[in-house]
């Protein structure tokens, strides 16, 4: 090896020892999602609070690895659970057999199912996989065993990541914010 490239070497060497790391300490510190990420599904409510999801099954439908178990029941005029004539009396989605593509949220006529953010699943149970309403509805927070856990320990669920921003979509989801990369509040200080 020649002088030159041995300079060359140690100088790749010494400057990454000044830059900044491009790993996380992961579950220490909160990882930074793309605000497309495709992670655990969320039902999304009505600002009035009634549930968007209406019971059509175009979801299941659409799902390529028929992950989705719907049934439908009428709703009660007086005490109506979604905005349509009919609403998801069953709601379920096979964790183990989701491969995260989205059609399921595509397919939707009501914006009712999104793709969320949450990623920690990891479980024992192959039920503890199927996950239903109380799991998926907009306000929950957490997935399962997060929420086993808290429960267990007494500790609130933590979310291991960050967003930039959450999509409109995910109505009433309220995800980490992450902090504004520097350049961007730079920018923003500079045109106020
Ligand atoms: S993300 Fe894809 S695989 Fe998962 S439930 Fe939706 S359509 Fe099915
Ligand atoms: S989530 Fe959407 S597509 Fe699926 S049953 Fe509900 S309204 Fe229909």
């Amino acid at each position: 090896m020649s002088i030159l490239a041995l300079a060359q070497s140690l100088g790749i060497t010494l400057r990454s020892l000044f830059s900044k790391p491009v790993t996380v300490p992961y579950p220490d510190a909160p990882i930074a999602l793309k605000p497309r990420f495709h992670g655990r599904h969320v039902l999304t409510r009505h600002p009035n609070g009634l549930e968007k999801c209406i019971g059509c099954s175009l979801c299941a439908a659409a799902c390529p690895a028929y992950a989705i178990y719907v049934e439908a029941a009428e709703n009660d005029p007086e005490h109506p659970v979604s905005a349509g004539e009919r609403y998801a009396r069953v709601y379920e989605i096979n964790m183990l057999r989701c491969i995260f593509c989205g059609l399921c949220e595509e397919a939707c006529p009501t914006g009712a199912i999104v793709m969320g953010y949450d990623f920690e699943m990891a479980d024992y149970r192959y039920s503890d996989f199927v996950y239903g309403k109380e799991d998926l509805l907009v306000e929950v927070v957490g997935s399962k065993p997060q929420r086993r856990e808290a429960e267990y320990t007494g500790r609130p669920v933590r979310r291991g990541y960050q967003v930039p921003y959450v999509r409109p979509e995910l109505e009433g989801f309220k995800a980490p914010l992450a902090p504004k990369p520097q350049r961007e509040e730079e920018d923003e200080h500079e045109s106020a």
